[in-house]
């Protein structure tokens, strides 16, 4: 459990730096999202592998409900957006993360981020939401690519799969993500426990 917990604070701060280079690329460039909006949370293709969920997983261990939200999560319709989403509007595109501090890798991308198109160039994703609400922010952004390139999200993929490659080997639909990191620690959680059991007797 040890290793697991240690493993779950080094995503931690991997994700605090990709707060200060993801938001602060948004930000420097005025292309951060809608105030509210969800749109991206709607979407039934968001993916995250058990190595980002985590510390989410851990945090709600610790709380004493990882039990009860895996349970939830079984009991779910697979197939269905993300799970962690409320929706506040009727359409629900407009809403909130319930787990906002621990949310996944692409996640913490949403709004503008690099890749590299089909001829190997860098190019800008962002949603038509920002494009329209921001179009001179991303039309200077566009000019300004080769000076000032968005940090890419492969890299921030890459910066977190690295610190265990076993647990960032697939990319899953995030609920079926988050039942297996819980389960994960809830099966350590409790082999560590007839281990100690084990030491005492
Ligand atoms: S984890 Fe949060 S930010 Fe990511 S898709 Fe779900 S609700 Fe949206």
């Amino acid at each position: 459990m040890q290793r697991l917990r240690e493993l779950s604070r080094r995503v931690e701060a991997v994700y605090g730096e990709m707060a200060d280079i993801y938001a602060g690329y948004q930000q420097a460039r005025g292309l951060h999202c809608r105030s509210g909006c969800g749109a991206c949370c709607l979407h039934p293709e968001i993916e995250a592998t058990v190595l980002d969920m985590l510390p989410l997983a851990m945090h709600l261990f610790d709380q004493g409900t990882a039990e009860s939200t895996l349970a939830q999560l079984e009991a779910a319709p697979a197939g269905n957006s993300c799970p962690m989403y409320q929706a506040l509007s009727f359409d629900g595109k407009q809403g909130q993360c319930r787990i906002y501090q621990w949310r996944p890798t692409l996640c913490r991308t949403f709004g503008a981020a690099g890749y590299r198109d089909k001829h190997g160039k860098t190019a800008l994703s962002t949603c038509k939401t920002i494009k329209e609400d921001r179009s001179s922010a991303y039309a200077d952004t566009l000019i300004a690519m080769e000076s000032d390139p968005p940090p890419m999200l492969s890299h921030a993929r890459q910066q977190v799969n690295q610190l265990d490659y076993e647990l960032s080997r697939s990319s899953l639909p995030i609920a079926e993500a988050m039942q297996l990191a819980l389960r994960k620690v809830l099966f350590q959680a409790c082999y560590s426990e007839v281990d100690i059991d084990q030491q005492i007797a």
